[in-house]
Parts: C-alpha cells; structure tokens; sequence
C-alpha cells in the first residue's frame, strides 16, 4: 500500500509529475468548495491547490494521503452564507 503514486501537474510550470502519497494533503471542508489536495511542485517549488472531487478523495484517502478535516463548525450546512 506504501508504494502508491498520484498522478498531478502543476498549473504554474506545465509539469507533470507522479507524487508519493507523503507529498500531498488533502483537506475535507463542509462543502466542495472547501474540500481541496494541496502539494508542493516538485519543478517550480510553487504550492499548488486543487478542489478534490468525492472519487479523488477516495482515491487519495485509500492511498493513504494525510487528510485534514475542516469541517468542525458546519455539519452539513444547506445555507452556506446567511445574511
Ligand atoms: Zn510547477
């Protein structure tokens, strides 16, 4: 299981890379939009961002990725923004 890579690119140099499950974090949110993998480019050194679908969560949380759950305050929240 240890020996799992993901395949990634980066949107600042254009480089495509495979990355070992060590070198990415994914963050679950209350929503999709805040539920995200993050890594850093291996070519440029930029911090890369990418909204994670369910099956990539999926995929990475199988994979053995370290998740983050930011979902503390707002479980299932239908109204994202009240005003
Ligand atoms: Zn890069």
């Amino acid at each position: 299981m240890s020996g799992v890579l993901f395949k990634a690119a980066c949107p600042d140099c254009r480089s495509r890379f495979e990355l070992a499950a060590g070198a990415l974090r994914l963050a679950i949110g209350g929503s999709r939009r805040t539920t995200f993998y993050s890594f850093t480019c291996p070519a440029c050194d930029s911090a890369v961002r990418k909204p994670a679908g369910e099956r990539i969560v999926e995929l990475l949380t199988r994979g053995g990725v370290r998740t983050l759950r930011l979902a503390a305050g707002a479980p299932q929240s239908q109204t994202p923004v009240r005003n």
